[in-house]
Order: structure tokens, then C-alpha cells, then sequence
């Protein structure tokens, strides 16, 4: 499996520096096994030790939580089970969808 790089990602303006560290899934805060994100601390950790598909997932499925907790006050927040749902669906659509979702992606023309 290709190493990945720590890097930025920017939601909604702003950035949250992406972290693939080993041995994520010791770490439960809210119930993700390979993952977590504190948007306090503008972090996400995505555990480098999954396959690369859970690690995708486990990115997409951080990257909702913080979505969610950038737009939403905390009593309107998605429940764990809904976040879930809504990445789980997202990684379905751009894995069985690629070009779409290359030119969801794209700088417009
Ligand atoms: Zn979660």
C-alpha cells in the first residue's frame, strides 16, 4: 500500500490537518473503530494501520463529522448511525461512479 502523506484538507475555509496514524481503532471517542477527528483542534486521524478501503471510508466518514459539526448547531448534529449512513452511501456513489465523481471534483471550465 502507497504511503500517504500528512496533509491539509479544507472544509467549508478551513483546514484540518489529516494524520494517518497506526493503532487509531485503541481510540473510541465516538464510535468509530479506525478513526477520529477533533474539530477544535482542526485534526483528523485516520488509523494507518486499516486497508486502504477502510481508511478511505474511515476519511470520508471524519470528514461528514466535521461537515456537520461546521454547519450545525449542536442540537440539530447527526447521530453517529446517520453520519454512518450518509458517508457510507457518499463513498458508494464515488467508488461505483469514478468519473462522476472526477468531475463532481473538478475545477470548472
Ligand atoms: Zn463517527
Amino acid at each position: 500500500m502507497r504511503k500517504k502523506k500528512d496533509q491539509l484538507v479544507r472544509v467549508l475555509g478551513a483546514d484540518y490537518r489529516l494524520l494517518f496514524l497506526p493503532g487509531m481503532q485503541d481510540v473510541d471517542l465516538h464510535g468509530d473503530t479506525f478513526g477520529l477527528t477533533s474539530v477544535w483542534d482542526r485534526l483528523i486521524k485516520v488509523d494507518s494501520n486499516a486497508c486502504q478501503s477502510q481508511q478511505k471510508d474511515t476519511l470520508l466518514h471524519e470528514l461528514v463529522h466535521v461537515a456537520d459539526q461546521e454547519t450545525a448547531q449542536p442540537s440539530e448534529r447527526l447521530t453517529e448511525s446517520q453520519v454512518f449512513r450518509i458517508a457510507r452511501a457518499l463513498f458508494s456513489i464515488m467508488h461505483d461512479n469514478a468519473k462522476l465523481a472526477d468531475w463532481i471534483m473538478s475545477e470548472d471550465e
